[in-house]
């Protein structure tokens, strides 16, 4: 009989937030796969759990499955966590995840917290749809070419993004999204020096501009979804190829900009592009 794979998540700062079930399953399991048995090891020992760990990250993460479904499959139950959050999203675990389900091992997980649903409960942005982004590119040119895909994507959008791009990405955002678009910036969440703020993207840039918000921390970014009926369906290139045939290229960007509600700077620079095609 095999054992089960629990997937347990782990708080993103504040360790009241791990859930009695979480601790109990912890406590419980033969076998604990971390990311980085480090961290792991001071949140155990805060509470009192003894069990084995073993190492599950990026870098090792073929081998260390191969083991961990032997392990499963002569009846070891092993917990999966992540350093912080809920593992899978944007941490290692997918391979075992999947390795498991194919090879009949009961999975069970124990939910809880994750920065993409703590920052965007407490956005104030519509919630019924969103997509989760997760880090963008890190090269400009790249996410530049990622943000230009996502500017007409009507669902509120969820990014994560290290402390050292942060600016650079929401000046990236305000420039292709429009600066007037809503936003929410959630940094060190149930941390000490947690700060929210929720502002245009503009205000946002300026912020982190002046140090209103101090680059400093862990982020997360939730952008309102384009307004205006720009969905992923509009033909952006044929609404500016359409205008720019009877007007003058600026005039066709600013309209544009106003039908779709995206950067009339990022509309006037796609033209020249299409332009030059
Ligand atoms: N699996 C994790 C989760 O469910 O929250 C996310 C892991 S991902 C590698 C780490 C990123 O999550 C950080 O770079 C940051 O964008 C975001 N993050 C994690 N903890 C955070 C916190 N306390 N406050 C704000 N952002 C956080």
């Amino acid at each position: 009989m095999s054992g089960t794979l629990f997937i347990v998540a782990t708080p993103i700062g504040n360790l009241d937030d791990l859930s009695p079930r979480a601790r109990e399953a912890l406590g419980a399991v033969d076998l604990i796969a971390a990311e980085d048995t480090r961290r792991t090891g001071r949140l155990l020992s805060h509470f009192g759990v003894k069990t084995p760990q073993f190492a599950l990250h990026e870098h090792n993460e073929n081998a260390a499955c191969d083991k961990l479904l032997g392990r499963l499959g002569a009846g070891e139950s092993v917990a999966l966590v992540s350093d912080a959050g809920t593992p899978l999203i944007s941490d290692p675990g997918y391979r075992l995840v999947r390795a498991a389900h194919e090879q009949g091992i009961a999975v069970v997980t124990i939910p809880g917290p994750s920065a993409v649903t703590a920052a965007l409960s407490a956005a104030g942005l519509p919630t019924d749809r969103f997509c989760f982004e997760g880090f963008l590119p890190a090269r400009q040119a790249a996410r530049r070419a990622r943000l230009a895909e996502l500017a007409g994507e009507t669902r509120t959008m969820v990014f994560f993004e290290a402390v050292h791009r942060i600016r650079a990405c929401v000046d990236d955002l305000a420039e292709i999204m429009g600066a007037k678009r809503e936003a929410f910036l959630a940094r060190e969440l149930t941390k000490l020096h947690e700060q929210c703020v929720r502002g245009s993207l503009g205000e946002l840039a300026a912020g982190l501009a002046s140090g209103a918000i101090p680059g400093k921390g862990e982020f997360v970014l939730v952008v309102a979804g384009a307004a205006g009926g720009a969905g992923p369906g509009v033909d952006i290139d044929r609404l500016l190829g359409d205008l720019a045939a009877q007007l003058p290229a600026r005039e066709a960007a600013r309209i544009a900009a106003r039908a779709t509600g995206l950067g009339r700077n990022a509309l006037y620079r796609r033209l020249l592009e299409l332009a030059g095609d």
